[in-house]
């Protein structure tokens, strides 16, 4: 293990004196639950209290949902000019453009991740404001001028009505920011309900909008556990809509709950995102797009390429060289700037990790690199250590489940229909990428790929204007670009008769 490039201890980093007391977010003002529970949040890198939250149970949920119900069917957000709402969610941009350091510090110190990814994400977060606002000020309906001399049709678009937002703990702020200022753009009031292990920055947006002005009740935060917060969320009559990001198996579940009062649920769920080298890939490019692509996060991203589907002529090259690569990847203190990988989220979350590669070790794969814990001098918390597993059979649980941790599968092919076999052959279709230099073979394999997003000689690149989501157990429904907005709107239909031409029905 010597040989990987670990980065200790930042000395004198910035680490919190005492935890962080964090409230619920309910009709405008900030409280503590009624029974007075709260949660604690440990610093996975470092070890150290970061915060301590509220712990809300169904009364706060219920509360919360009251709020958003009376600013939806009683306030004047819906129904207000689109401009007053982009006007307020350019406000929120700015605030977070203003707060973004300490915005970054706490998710660092809440999820793991590193400083100067953190710092990344939130520009991107206040970015995602700003695109939701021009939407919100160019959404439209249709207007249909043909349906005879005394007939107009108008399609309008309103807003879904109560939508309940749950994330996850990976990307906490960017997820957040990929559902509310979408749902307040289309003019729909919320409930938002981060992930138990990192609400601080969730807690800090809450902050930004009262601060921006948003009316009362129109954002509404409940920190809590999936049981029991999300799940009234998503079984009360009176919210209209579930957003949730987080695992398929939760996603199923919410799906379930919410059957019964036919709300509109939208999906983004897990994902075994394969990259399909060609032999006459760039294996240089290839091979960096793959490293980022499997550690980013710590793996702990729904898009990490997990799964190389690699052709047989070139497989040993590529292995090589992302070994190589690997070893070189600056995995350590994620206060300190100059580190890539930052910490596992909880040690149990790590144990997982572990029991993957093991199985995937006694069933016959082979570990080229790593295959277990990190120690790094001066932090406690969990690591894991930059792995790559080779000769994966599609058979293996490891060559179609999320690992969620810095581990990479290789499997081979040899024809193009094996490799998109392969590709199709699990139940996530989140995202698939793609390395030839011949532009057929990638557009081929971009409409045959069963997959939200295609990359062709790139990985995880993303913009505002492009919808990301997911095919199969990936999840339903779309985020961003113009879809990120329509899904949280109904359309409806006007039918008018222009004058009184129409003959009687009864003579
Ligand atoms: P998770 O499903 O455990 O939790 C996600 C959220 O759901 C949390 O807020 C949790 O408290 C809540 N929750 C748990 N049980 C619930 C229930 N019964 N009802 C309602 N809410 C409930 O997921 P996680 O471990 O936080 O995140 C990791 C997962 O998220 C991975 O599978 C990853 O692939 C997925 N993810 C997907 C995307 C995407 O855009 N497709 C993005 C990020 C993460």
């Amino acid at each position: 293990m010597t040989d990987l490039s670990l980065i200790p201890a930042l000395p004198g980093a910035d680490l919190p004196a005492a935890p962080q007391r964090l409230h619920h977010w309910i009709g405008g003002a900030w409280i503590d639950s009624a029974d007075g529970a709260t949660s604690a949040r440990t610093s996975p890198a470092h070890g150290v209290p970061v915060s301590v939250a509220a712990r809300g149970g169904r009364a706060e949920a219920e509360a919360a949902i009251a709020a958003a119900r009376a600013a939806f069917d009683a306030g004047d957000w819906p129904h207000g000019p689109a401009s007053a709402r982009a006007a307020l969610l350019l406000k929120v941009a700015d605030l977070i453009d203003r707060d973004r350091a300490a915005i970054a510090h706490l998710e660092v110190l809440e999820s793991g991740k590193p400083i100067t990814q953190a710092l990344a994400e939130i520009a991107g977060a206040a970015d995602l404001w700003r695109h939701a606002s021009a939407l919100a000020r160019t959404q439209h309906g249709d207007s249909h001028n043909s349906l005879g001399p005394d007939m107009l049709g108008l399609v309008l678009r309103e807003p879904v009505g109560v939508a309940a937002l749950i994330t996850p703990w990976n990307f906490p702020f960017l997820i957040a920011s990929q559902k509310l200022p979408y749902a307040l753009a289309a003019g729909c009031t919320c409930v938002l309900k981060p992930s138990e292990l990192t609400p601080g920055t969730t807690v800090m947006l809450g902050r930004l909008l009262a601060e921006a002005g948003l009316p009362e009740g129109v954002v509404n935060i409940v920190l809590g556990f999936g049981d029991p917060v999300g799940e009234v969320l998503a079984t009360d009559p009176r919210v209209d809509m579930v957003s949730f990001t987080g695992s398929t198996a939760v996603g199923r579940r919410i799906s379930a709950n919410a059957a019964a009062t036919l709300k509109k649920v939208s999906l983004e769920l897990g994902g075994k995102n394969p990259q399909v080298i060609f032999p006459d890939a760039d294996l240089d490019e290839a091979a960096d797009a793959i490293a980022f692509g499997v550690y980013f996060n710590a793996g702990e991203c729904c898009n990490a390429s997990s799964r190389i589907i690699a052709h047989a002529d070139v497989a040993g090259a590529l292995v090589e060289r992302v070994v190589a690569l690997s070893r070189r990847v600056r995995f350590g203190d994620p206060l300190d700037p100059r580190t890539q990988v930052g910490a596992i989220v909880t040690p149990e979350h790590l144990d997982k990790i572990d029991a993957h590669v093991r199985a995937a070790r006694d069933s016959g794969a082979r570990v080229a690199l790593g295959g277990s814990a990190l120690n790094i001098d001066g932090l406690p918390g969990q690591f894991y250590a930059p792995t790559v597993v080779d000769h994966v059979r599609p058979d293996m649980p490891i060559a179609c489940e999320e690992v969620f941790g810095p581990v990479l599968s290789v499997l081979r092919f040899e024809s193009f229909d094996q490799a998109v076999a392969l590709v199709n052959g699990t139940d996530y279709g989140l995202s698939a990428g793609v390395w030839s230099r011949d532009v057929s073979t990638c557009l081929d394999f971009a409409r045959r790929a069963r997959a939200g997003t295609v990359w062709t000689n790139t990985w995880m690149d993303g913009f505002p204007e492009l919808p990301f989501g997911g095919f199969g157990q990936s999840g339903q429904g779309r985020e961003l670009g113009r879809y990120g907005l329509e899904e949280f709107q109904e359309v409806k239909t006007v039918t008018m008769r222009i004058g009184r031409t129409r003959a009687p029905w009864v003579s």
